[in-house]
């Protein structure tokens, strides 16, 4: 495919290969865009923020519900497209093709929402006579740079807000990904918006990321990916707005009362779907020791019966990892597990990009499996003797996206609600649950700034205040 930027799609000189994580084919290819494409997209973007910040709230919404009904239309090429470059199982393909429009759909409603305040001035001393209130008003281009595992939503959950806010935006995709995002871009133009309200330009973020996030005319900063790319645009960024979705390594407390079918079905859901490459997948597994051994005896033969293969066929429970490499590291981190102690109850094995759903017992939080981001199909399991030692387990974390508690006891719930430090609580299912209508963001590493277009709406605007004396 082309990139599309200042209002065209465009060939680039040189080209990168998408491939098939699966067999390694290449799909397609897409231009390796250089400097001057940057300064094209961008200066393309800075038209297109004073063409969006002509329309009306009505119009916005117009072309996001409009663009919600092609997607309708084109599910089943897009979910096929996230499954062929990204690796997921079809029915998660289609599962996030389907989200994807929703998210749409709910941006365009938020372009109709998205109002001010007034405010009460003459509640302040110095108030009488004095009226007051708040304008959000976009905040002018927005950079929306996007990992490769949910190709489709999550560059909906940005350029769904930014569009519907009144914004331009220039998306970057993850390199390996990048076609689901020119398809989005494609649904856009068909659905009548200004040509140069969005750009989407293809190329390695470590050659034009910092061009792109320390460049003056960007005034917001959306990105979701790894804690040090975050880290390193938001040093780039400068004074800008950002909003960082970073990573985890989520925990899973099982009490003594839980009901352990359930959290075993919930674990193979959660800690392996698109092969443990989710943000909050569940990767610590904090089980009460006197229900240990048989939660593992639960949970075992569901993990075992996890049919892994080709991801565009049918019945396939789990796909390959992105990359080799990426298949690579996760089997030295779980074979460097048991050489200092942890068990293998199961997996372990890698055969290029494909890596065994893998369970680890008597891990010790002090293992890479357990302290950093695995983003891989294993679960760790470390056991604790009562609900303190388990909300502190949870909390040995620099990370804080999600977590989650099985247990009937009302109290022991709303403890772990309390102390847990997480952006995303759940109380008897994985730590892999989403709608995308809700408040969704990490704590602590994990990243700050909210998204669910509700939320990450008022993230894409910037708030005035006007006083009438
Ligand atoms: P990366 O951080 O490697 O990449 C994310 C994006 O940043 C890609 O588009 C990448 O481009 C780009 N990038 C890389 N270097 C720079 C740079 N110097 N400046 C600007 N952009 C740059 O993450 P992955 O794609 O590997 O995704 C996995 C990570 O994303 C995990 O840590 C996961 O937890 C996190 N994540 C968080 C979510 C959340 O909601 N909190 C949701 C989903 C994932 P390129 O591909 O060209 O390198």
């Amino acid at each position: 495919m082309k990139m599309y930027i200042g209002g065209a799609w465009v060939e680039g000189k040189e080209k990168i290969e998408v491939l098939n994580p699966f067999d390694g084919s290449v799909l397609d290819t897409v231009p390796k865009a250089t400097p001057q494409d940057v300064e094209t997209a961008l200066a393309s973007a800075a038209r297109g923020a004073q063409a969006m910040a002509k329309l009306t709230a009505y119009q916005r919404y117009q072309i996001l519900h409009k663009a919600s009904e092609l997607m309708a239309e084109r599910l089943e090429d897009l979910g096929r497209t996230i499954t062929l470059e990204e690796g997921k199982v079809i029915a998660e393909g289609r599962g996030e093709a389907a989200r994807a429009q929703e998210t749409i759909t709910l941006s365009a409603e938020e372009a109709k929402r998205l109002s001010g305040e007034t405010l009460p001035l003459d509640g302040a001393s110095n108030g009488a006579g004095k009226f007051g209130f708040t304008l959000r008003v976009p905040c002018g281009v927005v950079a929306a740079v996007t990992p490769f595992n949910f190709p489709l939503n999550l560059v909906c959950h940005k350029v769904g807000p930014a569009l519907a806010a009144g914004n331009s935006v220039v998306v970057k995709p993850a390199t390996d990904t990048p076609l689901s995002a020119l398809k989005l871009t494609q649904v856009l133009l068909d659905a009548g918006l200004p040509p140069e309200g969005i750009q989407c330009i293809t190329g390695s973020g470590g050659v034009i990321g910092d061009q792109l996030c320390g460049d003056p005319r960007v005034r917001k900063i959306t990105f979701t990916g790894s804690k040090d790319v975050g880290e390193h645009i938001c040093k780039v960024a400068g004074l800008k707005k950002v909003t960082m979705e970073l990573g985890s390594n989520a925990p899973v407390i099982v009490m003594s009362d839980a009901d352990l079918e359930k959290v075993a079905s919930a674990t193979a859901a959660t800690g392996f779907a698109n092969a443990g490459q989710v943000c909050i997948s569940t990767q610590r597994i904090l089980v009460n020791q006197k229900v240990y051994g048989d939660f593992i005896d639960a949970l075992k033969p569901k993990v075992d019966a996890l049919k892994t293969g080709n991801p565009i066929a049918d019945g396939v429970k789990m796909g390959p990892m992105i990359r080799e490499q990426d298949a690579v590291r996760v089997n030295e981190w779980v074979h460097e597990a048991v050489a200092k102690g942890a068990r293998l109850v199961t997996g372990g094995t890698r055969q290029g990009t494909m890596h065994a759903p893998t369970v680890l017992a008597d891990v010790d939080p002090k293992m890479r499996v357990s302290c950093d981001e695995l983003f891989g199909p294993a679960v760790a399991l470390t056991r604790f003797d009562d609900i303190d030692e388990a909300i502190a387990l949870a909390n040995d974390s620099n990370y804080g996206l999600s977590a989650s508690i099985f247990t009937q006891n009302i109290d022991w719930a709303l403890k772990f609600a309390r102390q847990v430090q997480s952006g995303n609580l759940h109380v008897n299912w994985g730590t892999m649950w989403r709608a995308d209508m809700m408040p969704y963001g990490g704590l602590k590493d994990s990243g700050m700034g909210k998204e669910g277009p509700k939320y990450a709406v008022e993230e894409m605007t910037e708030l005035k205040l006007v006083v009438f004396h």
